[in-house]
């Protein structure tokens, strides 16, 4: 109870030293700020999310924690620092991400590389703390949950700037799982508060896998999950920093109204191969949409996407429910 109090203090506390130097521009934040901007984002973004810059300079943090008045025992518990050098801080020269929970604590923190020398992971993520399980967190929820439950939907995407991205452009119900897949945790947060789910992942292959594990997820614990989808290579940052805000709100606002089912959009970009390098065959793409069948407990539904599936890979519904009922969910 007390460590975690003092945990939720301290990251914020934390959080609001990081954003200081960033807004200000002190201790090496000039080009944080610099490469922030060249993504095309406001300074409104960087208060919205407590934006920060963690300062390269070996060890200053850890002393001036402990000039503060933190316990070395405790500095070494906070997730701030590496377990083999005490006072290394995991987050040095990077842009920092506050991740909060829906009382507005910070929890954790994500944190972006500036440079390109990939000799370092681009992103990383606080380790687990007692207040901080990623499998229970999302990024960007604190700042969405009122527009999440007025609109009764969430969008879904992959990253830190693609919240931060869509809030700029005016679209404010919008979370992010943190470095990992989408997990049904995280669906069951959501479902508290919003029943189409928008899944808006890149426009790539994995983002195409992820839609479709994430979808699974969605169809299990009854929500309906939908599909945005956006030119390929694009995710909705680079959408932002190449086209601008209105460009991307009207890409998304369109796919509200449409409502895309994701096992639609799946089957559809199986079966033309327009994203996946190899060829899959008939019985690839069945197995495919057979395994996201078995998680939908609706027959209704279920009838309804066998029957989209039997148009567009043009076998009769019939054998297709034949095979699935007989050899594939026996066998699973
Ligand atoms: P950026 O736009 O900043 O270049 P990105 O869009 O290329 O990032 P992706 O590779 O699409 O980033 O990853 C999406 C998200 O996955 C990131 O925002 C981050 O949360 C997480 N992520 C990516 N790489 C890593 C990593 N090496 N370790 C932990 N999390 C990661
Ligand atoms: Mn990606
Ligand atoms: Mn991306
Ligand atoms: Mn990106």
């Amino acid at each position: 109870r007390n460590i975690e109090k003092s945990l939720e203090d301290f990251n914020t506390r934390t959080a609001k030293l990081f954003n200081y130097f960033l807004i200000n521009g002190i201790s090496g934040a000039e080009k944080a700020l610099e490469y922030y901007q060249s993504r095309n984002l406001t300074t409104d973004m960087i208060n919205k999310f407590m934006l920060g810059y963690c300062p390269s300079k070996k060890g200053w943090l850890f002393n001036f924690l402990l000039k503060k008045g933190f316990q070395k025992d405790f500095l070494k518990k906070c997730g701030l620092f590496s377990s083999k050098a005490p006072d290394y801080c995991l987050f040095s020269d990077r842009l920092v991400f506050p991740i909060f929970n829906t009382r507005g604590i910070v929890i954790g923190f994500g944190g972006r590389r500036l440079s390109d020398n990939s000799k370092f992971p681009k992103y990383i993520n606080s380790p687990e703390t007692g207040i901080f399980k990623k499998k229970n967190s999302l990024y960007g929820l604190y700042q969405s949950i009122d527009e999440i439950k007025k609109t009764n939907s969430v969008v879904i995407v992959e990253g830190y700037f693609d919240v931060i991205a869509l809030h700029q452009a005016n679209v404010k119900n919008v979370v992010a799982p943190l470095g990992t897949a989408f997990t049904i945790e995280q669906a069951n947060i959501l479902k508290r508060y919003a029943s189409d789910f928008f899944f808006l992942f890149d426009s790539d292959s994995a983002g195409l896998e992820a839609t479709y594990k994430a979808g699974i997820i969605a169809e299990k614990i009854g929500v309906n999950p939908y599909c945005i989808s956006l030119p390929l290579g694009e995710d909705p940052a680079s959408v932002l920093e190449k086209k601008g805000g209105d460009s991307l709100y009207s890409c998304v606002i369109e796919h509200f109204e449409k409502k895309i089912d994701v096992f639609k959009y799946i089957l559809e970009k199986y079966s033309k191969n327009t994203i996946l390098s190899i060829r899959d065959t008939k019985e690839a793409v069945i197995k495919k949409m057979f395994g996201y069948i078995s998680s939908i407990k609706s027959s209704v539904r279920r009838e309804e996407f066998f029957e989209l599936l039997s148009n567009v890979i043009k076998i009769p519904i019939t054998v297709l429910k034949d095979d699935f009922y007989k050899n594939f969910i026996n066998n699973d």
